[in-house]
């Protein structure tokens, strides 16, 4: 039977950083996903990660691969089902039926932006509709701006958002939001924000970018276009770690909760990247915690004397 020292699941920055430091420290390791890049593969425009000044999320992606194989990963395309303790070692087990033995597991399997599937979405996605404000309000500078939400990411985009645009539209489908207070205040103190509440997004329109968006007046039932020329949709993400149900602790949104050492509440499961219970998703992080997690799991190996 192989035995990994570890095994990585998720190939985005999280997991490439992890597996590159986990090969530096001489450590048998797998890499299971998907495809390697994660969420950065949908990034046209990377402007903040340091040392990459290309841009292009495929070409830090290609990167990615390159460094992988440089240091020679064991990489496999694959799902991760379910990991099972097994003794002292755990077994992940991939959809394609194939199983790892591994003293060690680094779960980095992301997250994804929630979608508010309605058209235009997709055809203007990443060139005018976008889901990061960290990511893109430079892009906004003096433009109109909608931001759709009501909770504490869309508040903290609009309050960013608000310091570059002309104008900001905060939509939202309630009457209250659930953001938090002080937040809400900070928000309504720029002049030049405006909340259209009880109202929901019905399209994005545009002929070769964004123009407006359709809106619904959920009370009324009356429809209105209203003219914007960027849209960012902040209604939340969702991470999706039924792999390790019954195996960790996670918070209210299901993210798994970590220590600074990236430690899980399992003895042995580390986790890293926009899986964790770390409020800020961006791609240096996500690498910064991966290296961390692929350091605490040398040290805990180390530890046990397997
Ligand atoms: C449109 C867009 C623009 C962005 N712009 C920027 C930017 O300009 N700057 C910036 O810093 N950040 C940006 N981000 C955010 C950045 O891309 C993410 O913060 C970062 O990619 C998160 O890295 P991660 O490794 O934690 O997760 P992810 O990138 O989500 O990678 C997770 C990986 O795990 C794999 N996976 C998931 N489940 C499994 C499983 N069960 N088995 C095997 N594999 C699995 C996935 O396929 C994926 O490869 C942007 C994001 C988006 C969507």
């Amino acid at each position: 039977m192989e035995i990994y020292d570890v095994v990585i699941i998720g190939g985005g920055p999280a997991g490439v950083s992890a597996a590159i430091y986990a090969k530096r420290k001489l450590l048998r390791t797998a890499l299971i996903t998907k495809e390697i890049g994660g969420q950065v593969l949908l990034t046209s425009n990377i402007e903040n990660y340091p040392g990459f000044v290309e841009r292009s999320g495929m070409k830090l992606a290609e990167y990615f691969e390159q460094q992988l194989k440089e240091v020679e990963v064991e990489i496999f395309e694959d799902t991760v089902r379910e990991v099972r303790i097994e003794g002292k070692m755990f077994k992940a087990i991939c959809e394609e039926g194939r199983e790892f033995y591994c003293k060690s597991v680094i779960a980095t399997g992301g997250g994804s932006h929630k979608k508010l599937n309605v058209p235009g979405e997709e055809e203007f996605f990443g060139r005018g509709v976008y889901v990061c404000a960290t990511c893109d309000a430079p892009l906004t500078k003096n433009k109109i701006v909608a931001v759709v939400g009501g909770g504490n990411a869309a508040f903290q985009s609009a309050d960013l958002l608000a310091r570059y645009a002309a104008k900001v539209y905060l939509i939202h489908r309630r009457g209250e939001f659930r953001a938090d207070g002080i937040l809400v205040n900070r928000v309504k103190g720029h002049a030049n924000v405006e909340m259209i509440t009880n109202a929901v997004i019905r399209e994005i329109r545009g002929k070769d970018r964004v123009e407006s968006v359709l809106l619904e007046n959920l009370e009324s039932r009356q429809l209105f276009d209203l003219p914007v020329q960027k849209v960012f949709i902040e209604i939340g993400k969702e991470v999706k770690v039924d792999y390790l149900k019954g195996l960790v602790q996670t918070n209210e949104y299901g993210q798994v909760i970590v220590d600074r050492l990236q430690r899980t509440s399992r003895e042995g499961i580390f986790a890293a990247g926009e899986i964790t219970d770390l409020p800020y998703g961006q791609a240096i992080i996500s690498a910064g915690q991966g290296a961390v997690a692929a350091l605490a799991a040398f040290d805990y190996i180390s530890e046990k004397k397997y």
